[in-house]
């Protein structure tokens, strides 16, 4: 060959590969979508990122001197409601995978029943609620009340994001502490009725603390605005609950599921196996039990003893992942409704496909928000493990920490969903397998938008 076939060749050559270059498909990593967060350094001068629907998101590299007050237009309290509903009815086809109510399992049919049971939430204002007091949006499951409070902070966020938190807090009904609960359905009329003595009550509830305390609220305040349900550890006790079964208190709406008949066990097990997600190990338990016999020896009144000696039975048997004070901890509740909430994330994203890269980040904006933080941004591997020292020391564990780490949220769970990675356009990564186990994959079409709401079995709240 000669220069000149050399050189057309060449041209040709590089003019094939050129598009190709162009149109490359990024990697479903935090890292590759946010081209190393150069997205929000690209817009240093602007504080909050917008959609074309008028939501907006912080930018957590905004380099300006103050930082302007966030564009006025908010959504409307209706678009809440809205993207609520759309967030429950979704979780509930993943559960259900497309079967009816009554060919569901018995545990299937609990966590249809504790979603389906979640119908109402209250927009909690930051001058009322801690959790609602940061600038960032934020959401919490209630379980004593089984509800939900979804801050003002919202009302600003991208739909896809909210959609995504709302089922992350809904999923929490169902994760893997909760799901071990049952759900009980208050007699409103006989709480009402409780002598207000506690020494009528029987013995069972008058000799365990827990329940001594749950119940005594409730005769207080039996009705909540939100819900008549309730979902908490103090009720669980089996001798408990069956004397207030039998009392007529209360009712089991949803039967518990315990640990190892959880349907969702292969995503779990899937989930601890990620490097990085905390899980309590059994050197934990046995420092646990240590550390409580030592408390119980060093003499405590017999009441307490008798919380304390449960407590230990209850997190050594089964409970190992609902530890979130103590020195063993554990992030699988927070990984698991993350995994819920790709889930339902996806099928959002299936049915309205973001347009531009802008609107692409606002669905993994939350953990972007983190991830791309100044501090963050030298950070090698980003890391919300505590340190072992401190664990050491017995300090509590921070809230922050029960959450696995951003970029661990992001790459290992919520860009694992097929649907997710259709919509951003991006190639899958080989170890994004951990949703794949967990409800309905592949295509949703519109008419399904709503098909939850003539499915299954229908509970009054
Ligand atoms: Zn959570």
């Amino acid at each position: 060959m000669n220069v000149a076939t050399h050189l057309w060749m060449f041209l040709l050559l590089t003019a094939l590969l050129l598009p190709l270059r162009g149109t490359a498909q990024p990697l479903c990593s935090t890292a590759e979508l946010s081209r190393n967060c150069d997205f929000f350094k690209e817009k240093k001068s602007e504080a909050y990122i917008s959609l074309e629907d008028g939501s907006y998101f912080t930018n957590p590299l905004f380099e300006g001197t103050s930082k302007p007050t966030p564009p006025a237009k908010r959504l409307p309290r209706e678009r809440i409601d809205e993207l609520f509903r759309f967030a429950r009815e979704n979780l509930l086809e993943e559960i259900a995978k497309g079967r009816s109510y009554q060919s569901l399992t018995a545990d299937e049919k609990s966590q249809f029943r504790k979603i389906e049971t979640l119908t109402k939430f209250k927009l909690g204002k930051s001058s009322e609620h801690d959790s609602c007091k940061s600038d960032g949006p934020n959401a919490s499951y209630v379980p004593s009340d089984h509800t939900m409070i979804i801050c003002e902070s919202f009302l600003n966020e991208p739909s896809s994001l909210i959609v995504q938190t709302l089922a992350h807090e809904l999923a929490h009904a169902i994760d893997p502490c909760h799901q071990r609960l049952p759900l009980l359905k208050k007699n409103i009329a006989k709480l009402l009725a409780l002598p207000k003595s506690e020494d009528e009550w029987p013995d069972e509830i008058r000799k365990n603390p827990d329940s001594r305390r749950t119940l005594s609220r409730l005769r207080a305040q039996p009705a909540h605005e939100y819900s008549n349900f309730t979902n908490v550890t103090s009720l669980e006790n089996p001798k408990v609950l069956e004397e207030l079964e039998k009392q007529g208190w209360f009712e089991v709406a949803a039967p518990p599921v315990p640990a190892n008949r959880n349907p969702n066990l292969a995503t779990y097990n899937c989930l601890k196996a990620i490097p990085g997600i905390r899980e309590v190990s059994n050197q934990d338990i046995a420092d646990l039990a240590r550390q409580y016999t030592d408390t119980v020896d060093n003499g405590m009144k017999p009441v307490d003893r008798y919380a304390i000696d449960s407590a230990v039975r209850k997190n050594m048997r089964d409970y190992q992942q609902c530890m979130p004070s103590f020195k063993g901890f554990s992030q699988m509740q927070e990984a698991m409704s993350n995994a819920w909430a790709a889930k339902v994330l996806g099928r959002w994203l299936a049915l309205h496909p973001p347009k531009n890269e802008t609107e692409k980040l606002a669905a993994i904006s939350l953990e972007l928000r983190e991830i791309c933080t100044p501090e963050k941004l030298g950070a090698k591997a980003a890391t919300n493990l505590v340190k072992p020292a401190r664990i050491a020391a017995g300090e509590a564990v921070r809230n922050s920490e029960i959450h696995p780490a951003g970029r661990i949220t992001n790459d290992s769970i919520t860009l694992s969903d097929p649907r997710i990675q259709n919509a951003l356009q991006c190639k899958p990564m080989p170890n994004q397998t951990c949703t794949r186990s967990l409800g309905t994959l592949g295509p949703i079409n519109k008419t399904e938008e709503t098909s939850a709401s003539s499915a299954p079995k229908k509970i009054t709240n």
